[in-house]
């Protein structure tokens, strides 16, 4: 387009006139409208995205939180310039993660959170920091389900909005009858009970039920998809991902990836004997 010289020098005004309200606007404006590694450095605030209900991953206790994604996102808010009193926690069941970032109810979703395409729609991911594998949780003494080839017939609980149960119905639908709640330890009373044979998702947290039910339940140990574990956020903010990647690469270098994984899984946990590398 072209403009006159005096239309164009009146642009020229407008144009000035938008940055200055610009660079004087309240930090705020400025802040909302940034990276969330500038928002977080300069508000010393973040909220996490993590799971209340499973044990050595995400839970809450009487005395706060714990679990190895706790410790993920105290290690990354630390980076970020943010105390670990800063942090708020907030639930973050699996149907509800990409919603909760999207509408900015949380800065990050640590939540045993597989990075899949589909997803990425959504939201962006930093990670991954750690994979995991789909598995199967039945009563200690239970000896017919061996893996995903013994699952006829049998009652099957996952959860809503998880890969989990998207694979239990692409691939198992027409063999089990499966339900869905809105977390696995709501799968944990059906199966301590008879209700159901077999609670299905990612091993480790497989795992951490087992642990906490000591004796009573077991995990099969057949792995039979990949999940590898990403740090969500909102789509788009590269600068967020490469400083969260930079991070993670960090926590595994230092030795706290490990700690972690030892400090809520036990000593004598078979940490995978390479951590994730991070996507590019
Ligand atoms: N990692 C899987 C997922 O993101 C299953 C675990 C979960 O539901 O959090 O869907």
């Amino acid at each position: 387009m072209r403009l006159s010289p005096v239309l164009r020098a009146g642009a020229l005004v407008a144009t000035l006139a938008l940055a200055v309200t610009a660079c004087g606007g309240k930090s705020q404006q400025v802040n909302s409208s940034s990276s969330l590694v500038d928002r977080a450095k300069a508000d010393n605030k973040l909220t996490v995205g993590i799971k209340f209900d499973q044990p050595g991953l995400g839970l809450k206790t009487a005395n706060g939180y714990t679990g190895f994604d706790v410790d993920v996102a105290k290690y990354i808010a630390k980076k970020l310039g943010v105390d670990e009193n800063n942090i708020t926690f907030k639930q973050a069941p699996s149907a509800q993660r990409e919603d909760l970032i999207a509408q900015g109810d949380v800065d990050l979703v640590i939540a045993t959170y597989t990075i899949n395409d589909k997803r990425k729609q959504k939201v962006s991911f930093a990670g991954p920091y750690f994979v995991a594998g789909q598995d199967l949780l039945v009563k200690a003494d239970n000896t017919s389900i061996t893996g995903p080839d013994s699952l006829n017939g049998k009652k099957l609980c996952s959860v809503t909005g998880s890969t989990s149960a998207q694979t239990l119905q692409t691939k198992y639908a027409n063999q089990v009858s499966l339900q869905n709640y809105g977390g696995y330890s709501e799968c944990i009373t059906g199966l301590l009970n008879g209700a159901i044979d077999a609670i299905s998702t990612d091993d480790i947290i497989l795992q951490g039920y087992a642990a906490a039910n000591q004796g009573k339940l077991k995990v099969v140990g057949k792995p039979f998809t990949t999940e590898p574990y990403g740090i969500g956020f909102k789509k788009g903010d590269t600068k967020t991902q490469q400083a969260l990647d930079e991070y993670i690469q960090a926590m595994e270098q230092d030795g706290s990836w490990k700690a972690a994984l030892q400090k809520n899984f036990g000593s004598d946990y078979k940490v995978p004997s390479e951590p994730p590398i991070t996507e590019k």
